[in-house]
């Protein structure tokens, strides 16, 4: 590679408008991997880079990357920047952005439209392992792809009731977080809320004129949190000690629960949404994990690079996700160099 990272055109991407059917980003990186020869001491891998999550720090990485002339693949479950659409407002991001589903457009669309960056949507990483000369990741098609750097980007996900210890959840399907709700799971409708972690607020705030009624089951250690809510009309608090939860087939949810005093109560609503907090989701294999479950980036093997929410709790916003992404990858780059200068 070059002393100075070559930047490759970019076009400004533009929802409503077509890629012209005669140049692609995949086309791109085609050529750029024809264009690669292998030998034993240079084996040609998938790309020069593989990105797992395609949240804003999986993104930024990728977008980085394909920046430097990395070819790079993005590997994500769902759709690109998934959560972002389901923030519908936005605090802190520089530049603007307020709304969530704008911004993850924007992103979309420019990704869409990077020279080579392949994304490989509706595919989960399932193992990560690092190799001498390489890191090798396998997908949930049993599909094997090699790159000497990977930047894993997996960021968190809700905590189940089976991970809190005031939670009995017999044969419960995994329940969604609060804030995946849409409105049309939300309107006219009772939901059964698990915690009083803060993103109810947020729900509430984003739906002003919403009629939905939440149920909130609380244990004594969220009674700080709920003081936002507390003098909502559509929420009924319930201090909880002790909730077992069932959940019919149409997903209509029963509780039973044990209040602080010894009271006992069973409620229904129409559907039982989470908010109990995150979770790390690091794929399987190499990853360092901490006793937290985070994955530290300074912890990981050199070929590993972390990024994003999965780094630690306590830096968990979209403009970090963006700048630790994109740190990410030119990491990667810079070292990529220093290793072909040091053959
Ligand atoms: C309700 C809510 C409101 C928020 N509001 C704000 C706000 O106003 N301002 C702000 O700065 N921040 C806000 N945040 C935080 C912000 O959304 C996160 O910090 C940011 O999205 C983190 O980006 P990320 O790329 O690290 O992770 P994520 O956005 O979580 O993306 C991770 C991606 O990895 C994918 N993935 C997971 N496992 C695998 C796997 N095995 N293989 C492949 N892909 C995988 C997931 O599908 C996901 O798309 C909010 C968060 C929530 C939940």
């Amino acid at each position: 590679m070059a002393d100075t990272p070559p930047r490759t055109a970019q076009p400004t991407a533009r929802p409503d408008r077509a890629v012209a059917p005669t140049r692609t980003p995949a086309d791109a990186f085609a050529r750029a991997s024809a264009s690669v020869s292998g030998s034993a001491e240079d084996p040609v891998h998938d790309a020069d880079l593989i990105v797992i999550g395609g949240g804003p720090a999986g993104c930024a990485a990728a977008r980085t990357a394909a920046g430097v002339g990395m070819r790079t693949i993005l590997i994500e479950p769902d759709a690109l920047c998934r959560n972002l659409y389901r923030i519908p407002a936005l605090n802190n991001v520089l530049g603007g952005w307020t709304d969530g589903p704008a911004l993850a457009d924007a992103v979309t669309a420019e990704l869409r439209s990077t020279d080579l960056c392949r994304l490989e949507l509706g595919r989960e990483v399932g193992g990560v392992h690092v190799h001498d000369e390489h890191v090798a990741v396998t997908l949930d098609t049993g599909a094997r792809l090699t790159a000497p750097h990977v930047v894993v980007a997996t960021g968190v996900g809700p905590l189940q009731p089976h991970d809190v210890g005031w939670i009995t959840a017999p044969d419960t399907r995994p329940l969604p977080p609060l804030w995946r709700a849409t409105s049309r799971d939300a309107e006219a409708r009772t939901l059964l809320v698990l915690g009083g972690d803060r993103p109810i607020g947020t729900f509430l705030r984003a739906r002003p004129d919403t009629d939905t009624r939440l149920l909130v089951a609380y244990p004594e250690s969220d009674a700080y949190k709920i003081e936002e809510i507390r003098d909502d009309p559509r929420v009924t608090l319930l201090p909880t000690e002790r909730l077992t939860l069932s959940v019919s087939v149409s997903g209509r949810a029963t509780a039973d629960i044990l209040s602080g005093d010894g009271g006992r109560r069973t409620v229904t609503a129409d559907a039982a949404y989470l908010s109990i907090g995150n979770a790390p989701t690091a794929p399987p294999g190499d990853l360092v994990r901490g006793a937290d479950g985070y994955c530290p980036p300074g912890d990981q093997h050199p070929r590993v690079i972390v990024a994003g929410d999965l780094r630690a709790a306590r830096f968990q916003r979209i403009m970090t996700a963006l700048g630790s992404g994109s740190e990410a990858a030119l990491r990667a780059y810079y070292a990529a160099r220093d290793l072909s200068a040091g053959r």
